[in-house]
């Protein structure tokens, strides 16, 4: 009895140990996950205005061509000046001419305002740029932290676990069914103390003949309240 009221005390020591490692990986896994993301955003917002940058970057090539055929244009039509024997087809000449030069006045206007553009993507281009380096700088750190402290666990729980299982293994059938099922279902406490007559586990009174059989009786008793397996330290 008092061997087996050990045992369960050790393996609630252990799961209990488990379960605390379960949830700190958990918050440490939900951790690693909200930097990555963090990260994944920035980056996401960097290939947006690479994107933009190299759609204004191609319109621009498109106007500039527009503007340099016109340009040619102009100049060929210039050198046929000399070549014109009427000053009606002279004056005919110059006005085409006039009129592709304003054309190229707006297609240099429209060349100025993608300029100004692509100065202002690529800016905040590089803002975001520097803005993911320093994340990625300031957060390597604490991934290498967390892999770290991942890996430690994943190697103590091994043992933890074996040792775990061989003392759940030398349980009688229905105690394992009870204490795991308490342990689920009581939050990881399933061996309480009972002291003056009262559960700690749920702290209600316990009744006074239950109270004094557990000094007596072999078998292990539970809290008529909670459930939850009890003992005593030491008869008074
Ligand atoms: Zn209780």
């Amino acid at each position: 009895m008092q061997d087996k009221i050990t045992l369960l005390k050790e393996l609630q020591a252990i799961d209990q140990g488990l379960q605390k490692v379960r949830q700190s990986r958990e918050a440490l896994e939900k951790e690693q996950v909200a930097l990555g993301s963090e990260t994944g955003r920035i980056r996401t917002m960097v290939e947006s205005l690479t994107a933009e940058l190299d759609r204004l970057r191609e319109e621009r090539r498109t106007l500039q061509l527009a503007l340099e055929q016109e340009e040619q244009n102009i100049r060929r039509s210039e050198g046929h000046l000399p070549a014109i024997k009427t000053q009606k087809e002279y004056v005919a000449v110059l006005k085409e001419i006039d009129t592709a030069k304003k054309l190229n006045k707006d297609l240099q206007d429209r060349i100025q305002v993608k300029e100004t553009e692509i100065a202002g993507t690529s800016r905040d281009r590089e803002e975001k740029e520097q803005e993911l380096a320093e994340l990625t700088a300031k957060i390597s750190d604490r991934l290498d932290e967390i892999a770290r402290q991942l890996a430690e666990w994943d190697a103590e729980a091994g043992s933890q676990v074996h040792e775990r299982d061989s003392l759940f293994d030398q349980l009688p059938v229905t105690l394992r069914k009870r204490y795991q099922l308490l342990f689920d279902r009581r939050g990881g406490l399933v061996m309480v103390e009972a002291r003056n007559g009262t559960c700690s586990g749920c702290n209600m009174h316990l009744p006074p003949q239950l109270f004094n059989t557990l000094f007596t009786v072999r078998e292990i008793q539970s809290c008529p309240h909670c459930n939850r397996l009890l003992y005593v330290t030491a008869p008074m």
